[in-house]
């Protein structure tokens, strides 16, 4: 079990196991949040926080969506929008764990950016 927060506290985040692998992805998006991903299905991502606690972006076609925390901006998740199954995928930034913790991942550098193929 591992478990995570937002710089303030408001949002908690649990996972039932730590990664074996994170992402560095170089998107426009990725790349200005400064993020660190570990995919998950939704099913083992444990999020507690107030509705007003919890604040969202997208974009585009709006396919996913990006959320933070309300009061201290720190990028919780993305998770899909619209049609989705009971048991999504959904990327959980692991910025806000320990970095102890994470120490046995294996760090994957991902090109969002153009092909979609790691890069390391
Ligand atoms: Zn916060």
């Amino acid at each position: 079990m591992l478990k995570g927060a937002c710089h303030c506290g408001a949002v908690q985040i649990t996972l039932q196991r730590t990664p074996r692998t994170i992402t560095n992805c170089n998107c426009s998006i990725c790349r200005r949040y400064g993020v660190l991903w570990a995919y998950y299905k939704s099913s083992s991502v444990g999020l507690k926080a107030q509705t007003a606690d919890l604040a969202s972006y997208s974009w585009g076609e709006k396919s996913i969506e990006f959320v933070r925390c309300a009061q201290c901006g720190c990028v919780v998740c993305w998770k899909p929008l619209g049609r989705t199954q009971a048991d999504y995928r959904m990327g959980v930034n692991v910025r806000n764990f320990d970095p102890a913790r994470l120490m046995g991942a294996r760090l994957r550098r991902l090109d969002g950016a153009s092909s979609w193929r790691f890069i390391d």
